[in-house]
Formats: structure tokens, sequence, C-alpha cells
């Protein structure tokens, strides 16, 4: 890298533009150019999308979109404030009861976005004499949290609570509140976090218990109401954070627990205090999606249906295809470079799925992510699979 240039003091921003370029870690954005569907067009083709997180079809659904325009109709396209100042209309209470109803808790706290929900939660819970207990994969909207909060971070081994349980006994006779914190879900890999152990942890420990539900929102548990009822474990995890963007379909995050919680994370999460609340259209499209869940959780029965027979087919063909207990499946394929050339054939080819590297994933471990959804049939994913193999076949990722 080359020093400053006084004439353009962002000059080093192209270096580092060329030095991603050189380590092949560049993208481009595609662009979709239809609704985010089981097929959809994007730059100019119609592929088999299996890079979405739009679990259960949500995100295009009649009853979602009627009830955002109906929103527009009544309220507005926005909501004019912060929630604390006239940003709250009824509709955003209503959400929240109707989600902390859902989730079998006293009160709920929506934000924009699960990342603002994490952020601000985490950094909200916890100050800089406190400590929190992590799990190496957590998402980056819980370490920003953390690092916010400037509480002492201590990362634990993946899924290894005895690791974590240790940590804490370690902490046994420090100041300051302690926090366990995991993914219900974690994105890259599909697998489930250890919940029952990492809550018996913390309450030997005296600790906070979180879970970061986002990719379990949906997707695990009656109706899709997340990890803490799939193991559960009503009543044992204080903090249960959920996002609104993945199977919900739609947008935002939201947080669930003790009203204490709730009230005090209405005077003090900051995304809640300084950034405006969801428009009328996100929120009543959220609501109906709740409805959605109760009514239809045969959904959520295709989705692990097709989540069933699509690893099967893929273990089938030859793909190594991880730890996976989801509907995220990742094929594993070694290097960076391979994962994104991969992607791109896919895409040539008809089918969607991501490339993903380092440093989003260790060295090694590059891959491409596939998910699917409800609302794939069995001659799309059949079709997938085929096209899959073929082009791994042909760049040599699966053996001829
Ligand atoms: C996607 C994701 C989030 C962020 O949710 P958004 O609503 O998209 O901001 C948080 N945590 C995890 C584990 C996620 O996968």
């Amino acid at each position: 890298m080359s020093g400053l240039n006084p004439l353009d003091p962002l000059s080093y921003l192209g270096e580092e533009l060329a030095g991603m370029r050189a380590a092949g870690s560049y993208f481009r954005l595609r662009a979709l150019e239809s609704p985010c569907e089981a097929v959809s067009r994007a730059d100019g083709r119609e592929v088999i999308n299996l890079a979405s997180n739009n679990y259960l079809g949500l995100a295009n659904h009649p009853r979602l979109k009627e009830a955002a325009v109906e929103a527009v109709r009544k309220f507005g396209v926005g909501s004019g404030a912060v929630r604390t100042i006239t940003g709250t209309m009824a509709i955003h209470m209503e959400l929240e009861r109707k989600i902390a109803a859902f989730k079998h808790c006293e009160a709920c706290v929506v934000f924009q976005s699960g990342f603002a929900a994490n952020a601000g939660t985490v950094s909200a819970l916890l100050g800089p004499e406190d400590h929190i207990i992590s799990d190496e994969l957590n998402h980056a909207s819980i370490i920003d949290g953390c690092r916010l909060s400037r509480a002492r971070i201590h990362v634990f081994r993946h899924k290894d609570a005895a690791h974590a349980a240790k940590l804490l006994e370690g902490l046994k006779d420090a100041a300051g509140r302690k926090l366990l914190i995991t993914d219900g879900v974690f994105s890259m890999d599909g697998d489930i976090g250890p919940l029952p152990a990492l809550v018996e942890a913390a309450g030997r420990h005296g600790a906070i218990m979180m879970v970061d539900d986002a990719h379990s929102s949906g997707v695990l548990g009656r109706n899709g109401r997340g990890t803490v009822d799939h193991f559960g474990l009503h009543g044992r995890v204080h903090v249960q954070v959920g996002t609104l963007s993945k199977a919900v379909g739609v947008l935002g995050g939201y947080v669930c627990g003790s009203r204490d919680l709730i009230d005090y994370l209405y005077h003090r999460a900051r995304p809640f205090l300084f950034s405006t609340s969801h428009p009328p259209a996100v929120t009543a499209a959220c609501s109906a999606a709740f409805d959605l869940l109760l009514e239809e959780p045969e959904r959520i029965e295709r989705l692990w249906d097709n989540t069933r027979y699509f690893k099967a087919a893929l273990s089938g063909a030859g793909f190594d295809t991880g730890v996976s207990e989801t509907p995220i499946t990742p094929i594993l394929v070694g290097e960076a470079q391979t994962a994104h050339q991969y992607s791109a054939a896919l895409f040539e080819e008809g089918v969607w799925a991501a490339g993903i590297g380092f440093p989003t994933v260790p060295k090694g471990k590059a891959r491409i992510r596939t998910i699917v959804t409800a609302e794939h049939n069995r001659a799309q994913l059949d079709r997938a699979v085929e096209v899959l193999a073929r082009v791994a076949r042909r760049m040599g990722i699966l053996g001829a």
C-alpha cells in the first residue's frame, strides 16, 4: 500500500479493491428482476433460486402484499419519527403483542432489522465491567453488539458448551454481569446451537442466556417458534432474538423476554431510540406473516420435506455437505476462488447459489451455500442437483 495521496485521500480504497480482485474475493452485485421466488429472474436469466432466506415463500405472498397495500392506504408510507417520539403506531404495538404471544413470552420489542436487534440489545444490557461468553461462529451483529458494549469478550469453541461452562467457571469470582450468547442456527454451516447444555451452564453460573434465532424463526419449533420451542426450553432463555427478514419474509428483528427486559430496551436500546420505526406496510406485512405461521404450519412441513429430499440427493451425488441439520446446506469445495468460480458457472447454467470464502468462513472451507424453500417443487430440486453435479464434475470438484 502506498502512503497518503493529498489529492485524493480516498485513493487507498482503489488499492484495497485491486487487492480483492487479485485475491478473487471481489464481487459484483447481482440484481433481481423479479420477486424473490423459487425460480427468480436476475441479470437477465431465469434461475432456480437457492440463495435466498425466503424459507417459507412469504416474501411475495398475496396475504402479506395485501396487508402491506392496505396499510399504505390507511396509514401512509412512513411512520414519521422514532418509536419514542411519534413513530409508534397502533399497528407497531399490535405486532409486538402478537409476537410475544406467539413466542409465549411476556413482551416483545421490534427493531428495524435483526442486526439492529442484536447490536442494540447486547450493547444496552452490558457495560465495560461485564463479561460476554460467545460462540466463535456467532453472527457479525452479535460481535458488533459485544464490541459496542465494551464488555470483556470470552470466545468459546464452536458449539462447545463444556468450554463455555469452563469460561464461566473461571469468571465465578469476577465482578460484573455475564451474558452467554449463541446463534440458534449457524448461518454458514446450518448446524444447530447446543441450547440445552448452554442453558444449563448459564443457569449454574447465574448468567443471562441469549439466543439469536434469525435462521430458526419460522423454521424450527412448533409453527416456527424457534430453538427455545424446538428444545422445550420455555422460560429458561432470558433474551430471544428473532428476525422478520428471513422466513417471515419482510424486514425487521425482535427481542422477546420479560416485561422488564422489553421496557428497559425501550429506554436504552440505541437503534430503538435513534432510528425511525418501520413503515406501516412493513409492520402490517409482518403481522400477516405471523397469522400465516399459525394457520398454515404445512408450509414448514414442506420446507423440511424439501430439505430432506435435497440433502439426500446431494449426498447421493457425492457432495460433502458438512454438518448441516437445517435447510441451510453448504457444499464444501475447498478454496475461495473455486467457490466463486463454481457459483458463477452455476448461475450461467440456471442455478443461483452463493459462493462463500475466507474471511466469512475459514481458509480451506470455502463453499457454495444452498437454501431450499417450501416453494421449490421436486422438478426444480432435481434439476438443481443435476446442474450442481454436472458443473462440479466439469470443474473437478466431484470426481468423474
Ligand atoms: C441474518 C442474520 C441476522 C440479521 O438479520 P436481519 O434482519 O437481516 O438484519 C442476525 N443474526 C443472524 C444469525 C443472521 O443470520
